[in-house]
């Protein structure tokens, strides 16, 4: 049985080159850039609620990283250093070696460093911290939608929800679309350059982890505003779409969750220079919508019409 140490160092310790000292001290050291602030985020994955206990380790430890690079793209920081606490039952060092090349292959695509950790015994629990850079003062919030903004998202809606509904026999799926959907839900495309181009141009921003309705919530609470949005404007894809006529795939898009795309709101004014991002980095980014005076969110049909709860997918939201 190899030792705590043994596991750390053959797993878990690589070159930090963003750290001044990485793992293997009692601390880690950074040095912030000149004009930066911090910004740090947590996530905890816990076996059996978050992830399968059999789920794959190389898919575990990408998503494990991905989801709070997501944090610090909706933010609008640079992603820089991360630490890894690690609980688990036993040893198996084949589980251990996809995990780490699952977490140092999104690591390394981001350019993040892991600069240290914790690695204990224990029912399989994984936690990440973030820490990232954005110029000081400027850090999308969720707190600053005003009325006359538009609301954005990135990419597509639902297609993550579509597959761990197809997982969990709440609908079935083609092979074809399946394949097409897993991906997202096992592998997400945390959208940190798009979060980084938004600053100084999005008044709010969150990341969509637990599906648009409930995620834009937290921006109109916060913002003390509401929100119209229409339904036929959502983004999704021709897989989900397909689907649509069933209520299972219509609550996918709205309250489903793992998108890990970006909702934020820009002035309506400045729709030009969303799409110009949007051309520029090749990334599809839709206005759904639009912030208005009030509290709560209005989902809207083709006429315009507050749509039924039910209709929209919101049926089984609670
Ligand atoms: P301490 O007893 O001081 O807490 P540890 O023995 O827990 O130290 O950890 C030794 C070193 O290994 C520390 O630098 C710690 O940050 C790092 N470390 C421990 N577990 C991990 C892990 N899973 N990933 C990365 N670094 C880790
Ligand atoms: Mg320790």
């Amino acid at each position: 049985m190899p030792s705590e140490f043994d596991l750390i160092r053959r797993f878990f310790t690589r070159p930090a080159p963003q750290a001044v000292l990485g793992v293997g001290d009692d601390a880690a050291l950074i040095q912030p850039s000149a004009g930066m602030e911090l910004a740090v985020s947590t996530d905890m994955l816990v076996s059996g609620h978050h992830f399968y206990p059999d789920a794959d380790p190389f898919q575990l430890g990408y998503k494990s990283l991905a989801v709070n690079l997501s944090d610090i793209a909706a933010m609008g920081g640079n992603p820089r250093w991360a630490t890894l606490a690690l609980a688990f039952p036993e040893a198996d060092e084949h589980w251990l070696a996809a995990f780490a090349e699952g977490f140092f292959s999104i690591a390394q695509e981001f350019g993040v460093d892991l600069i240290g950790g914790d690695t204990t015994r224990g029912p399989l629990i994984i936690s990440v911290t973030i820490m990232g850079e954005v110029p000081a003062g400027q850090a999308l919030r969720r707190s600053g939608a005003q009325v006359g903004d538009d609301v954005w998202v990135s990419g597509q809606l639902g297609d993550a929800a579509l597959a761990l509904a197809h997982l969990q026999q709440r609908i079935v799926l083609s092979l074809h679309d399946a394949a097409a959907c897993l991906p997202l839900l096992h592998m997400p495309k945390p959208q940190v350059a798009l979060g980084q181009r938004l600053l100084g141009l999005a008044q709010s921003a969150i990341d969509i982890s637990d599906g648009l309705a409930a995620d834009l919530g937290h921006i109109l609470e916060a913002s003390g505003v509401a929100a119209e949005i229409e339904f036929a404007a959502l983004p999704v894809s021709a897989t989900l779409r397909e689907y649509l006529h069933l209520p299972e795939a219509r609550r996918c898009v709205l309250a489903g969750g793992d998108d890990y795309q970006l909702c934020f709101t820009v002035p309506s004014w400045r729709r030009e220079e969303v799409l110009e991002i949007s051309r520029q980095l090749g990334l599809p980014l839709a206005c759904v919508g639009r912030i208005v005076a009030g509290a709560g969110l209005r989902v809207l049909d083709q006429e315009g019409q507050p749509m039924a709860l039910e209709e929209a997918g919101f049926d089984h939201f609670r």
